[in-house]
Order: C-alpha cells, then structure tokens, then sequence
C-alpha cells in the first residue's frame, strides 16, 4: 500500500487596519481575560488536572507494567484535553476579533514565563507551556482570519491603572481585585490589565512594531 504526503500553503490574508483592539490578559486564576468582557475560567480544567493528579498518584503507588501504560495513556488525554480548551478559548476571542474589525493584543510569552517563574517555580513548565500554546492558537487562528495580532510587553500591565496611569504594586490588593492607590479607581485585576494590554497593543501597532510570533521552547 502506498502513501502520498502533500502538503500545501495556505495563502493568509492581508491583515485589515484594525478599528479597536483586544487585549487579552493569560493568566492562572482565569486562563484568558480580554478588554471586551470575555473570561474563561480557569476553576474546570485546575479541577480537571487535580482529579488526574489524584488518580496518578493511586497508579503510580503500583509501579507494574500495566499502570505504566496507563498513566501514559492519561497523560496523553490530560494534553489533549488541555489543548481541547485552548482551542476553544482561543476560537472564541479569534471570532469576537474578526466580528468587530479588531485586532487582538497579546503578551509576549517571556513574559508570561517570568511571571509565571516568580509565583510557583514547579509548576511553571505546566502553566507556561498551557499560556503558549494559548497564544499559539490564537496567534494562527487570527492568521488564518486576517486578523491582526500585536505582542506587547506585559511588564507593568497588572500593576497600571488604566484610567490614571499610575503605577504601583499595591494597586493590586488580591489575585482578585485592583484598587488604584492614586485615583481610587476599581476593578477586577484581570481585566485591567487586559485594558492596559489593549493600549500597548494599539501603541505597537502604530509604531508598525508587529511582533514576531511566539515560538515553543
Ligand atoms: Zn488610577
């Protein structure tokens, strides 16, 4: 029997002159938070991962050949399952983008290493490796629809106020909650700092900065 592999290109289309942007913020608490009301939850897949951590545990207490395979075999699925949602999240925000004529702002992804390095050293290949490929799909996706993608440094995003600028660690009270030191100005951490990813992404854009895309390490 014989095989033929083929491959072709796809021509991407041009990239429109974006009318808005969206800044779309990654992180762990929730998996993606953008400037225009959407939130994807992190709560079902961490719950997800600590039932398959649990169940691994139960195998790899009996270390024969048998529980090898399976514990393979559900790390497989825990993968796939991980890429399961990024594929949902990012078609969502991707469609939301194509929809409205806008482009989409993204950190780039050494800063969300870095992060991700300062909170919970363990647990960074995990996470980090789940933001990039977050930012992967999204970044082809938006590709493929001609939407335009911008890379920003996300230094100081979830320490800025989006109304007044001000800049201050403090601002951030909880994971949760932002509370501007200068201006009293109020909201859900993530999304202001997907507002201030937003801004950098149309300040790139008009330097004609257009980031690279990111790459897996
Ligand atoms: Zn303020």
């Amino acid at each position: 029997m014989w095989f033929l592999y083929a491959t072709c290109e796809v021509p991407e289309p041009q990239a429109a002159q974006p009318i808005g942007w969206i800044g779309v913020d990654l992180g762990l608490a929730n998996i993606a938070t953008t400037s225009t009301g959407y939130r994807a939850a992190g709560r079902g897949l961490r719950r997800y991962r600590e039932r398959k951590r649990q169940l691994r545990r139960k195998l790899q207490a009996k270390s024969t050949k048998a529980t090898k395979r399976v514990l393979k075999r559900q790390r497989r699925r825990e993968t796939r399952h991980a890429a399961q949602v990024n594929h949902v999240i990012s078609k969502r925000i991707v469609a939301e983008a194509q929809r409205t004529g806008r482009g989409i702002g993204l950190e780039t992804l050494t800063g969300i290493r870095e992060r991700v390095r300062l909170r919970k050293p363990q647990r960074a290949t995990l996470h980090s490796w789940g933001f990039a490929q977050l930012g992967l799909f999204i970044d082809y996706k938006a590709r493929r629809a001609g939407v335009p993608v911008a890379f920003v440094n996300a230094h100081d995003t979830s320490r800025t106020c989006r109304r007044c600028g001000y800049v201050d660690r403090n601002n951030r009270v909880t994971q949760a909650e932002f509370r501007c030191r200068s201006c009293c100005f109020v909201e859900h951490a993530d999304v202001n700092a997907s507002h201030n990813i937003a801004a950098k992404a149309a300040v790139a854009w008009g330097r004609g900065a257009q980031s690279m895309a990111p790459t897996l390490e």
